[in-house]
Order: C-alpha cells, then structure tokens, then sequence
C-alpha cells in the first residue's frame, strides 16, 4: 500500500494501536469509514472530539465520565454506604451492566506491583481509607480480579481498613482463577455479588 494516500495510512496505524484491532482489522475499519463517511465516520469524528475535550477522572471515584463528580457519585439513588472496591474503570462499567450493585466505587486504577513501583498512593488507598471514615460507609466490597497481583492488592486493602472496623467483603468464588471482571458474563458478576463472603 506504499500509494495509498499518507493521511489514511496515519489513520489506519492509529486505529491499529486499539485494543482489540490489528493492523489487518485497522485496514478493514477505515475502509469502512470511509464507505460511511456521513452515517458512521463523521458522526465518530465528532464524539472523539467531543469526549476527548470533555472525559474526566470522577473526584471522588475515579470512574470516567464527562463531570468532575460522575452520575453514580452524584446520584441520591446510590446507597453511600457501601463502597465496591475495583481495578480498573472497565470493572466498574462490567459491574454496573451486570445490574443489582446500588452502592458506590472507589476505582484503585491497577493493583499493587513492587517490579512496577505502583505503591499504595498511586492506587489511591490512602483517600479509600479517608473515605471510608468520612462518608459513613458500613461495608466495602473488594471485587478484584482473581489473579496473584489483585488478591495481593485486596490483602493490603483489607490490613488497611481494619482499624476503621468497617464490614469487608469479596465477591464469591465463581470469579474464575486468573479472570477479569470485564471479561465475565453479567450473570456470574450479579451471582457472585449477591453470594459475597464475610472477609
Ligand atoms: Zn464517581
């Protein structure tokens, strides 16, 4: 394709960085793009203009969404005294297309890594320690991933909060060994948050 037009080529390389899309797979959605120009590509360009200007971290969370205080931290529906406890913003947005969670998140953004220098400040443990005495919360629920690194992380979580006596809990086992949340289907999240067990 050394003739093909260089700004498609920078498009295709662009798209091919997505998770999920090689280069081949890169090649087939812009041409796709292309073919649509004003149902698909135009309408596209614009959200990513727009919600890259507008996307930020939720201040109290840590979810993404366009507000300094997300719809979930915001809403009066939510219970505030529960926190789940995530990894990744992509585990809260699993969690919440699973259904049946009316608390709130505290999302750690990673887990624990000693090779990675990814400290305890860098998870934002010590502002879920301050939130937990400031918001009156009852129970906090670790749904981490089942791999080495998030019950590494869940374990220091758990030494943490154990002098504020709130309630911990985690999600049942049924989260596969080695599994990540998003990856799961929303019946088996939904199962095991409602079979959480007593830490
Ligand atoms: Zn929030």
């Amino acid at each position: 394709m050394a003739d093909a037009p260089g700004d498609i080529e920078a498009l295709i390389a662009l798209m091919a960085r997505l998770p999920g899309l090689g280069p081949r797979s890169a090649r087939r959605a812009v041409l796709h793009l292309l073919r649509k120009r004003s149902g698909v590509m135009e309408p596209l360009a614009l959200a990513l203009a727009k919600v890259s200007a507008s996307a930020r971290d939720c201040r109290i969370c840590g979810n993404i969404s366009d507000h300094d205080t997300c719809p979930i931290c915001a809403s009066a529906k939510r219970e505030t005294g529960v926190l789940c406890v995530v990894e990744d913003v992509s585990d809260l947005w699993a969690m919440e297309r699973a259904g049946g969670f009316t608390g709130r998140y505290h999302v750690l953004g990673g887990t624990l890594s000693a090779l990675e220098s990814i400290g305890p400040e860098a998870l934002r443990i010590p502002h879920l320690v301050a939130r937990v005495g400031q918001e009156g919360v009852r129970e906090v629920i670790l749904a981490l991933n089942a791999t080495v690194e998030g019950q590494t992380t869940a374990h220091y979580i758990a030494e943490a909060l154990a002098p504020t006596g709130v309630q911990l809990s985690a999600l049942a086992q049924g989260v596969p060994m080695g599994g990540e949340l998003d990856y799961l289907d929303d019946g088996t999240i939904s199962a095991a948050l409602a079979a959480r067990r007593r830490l």
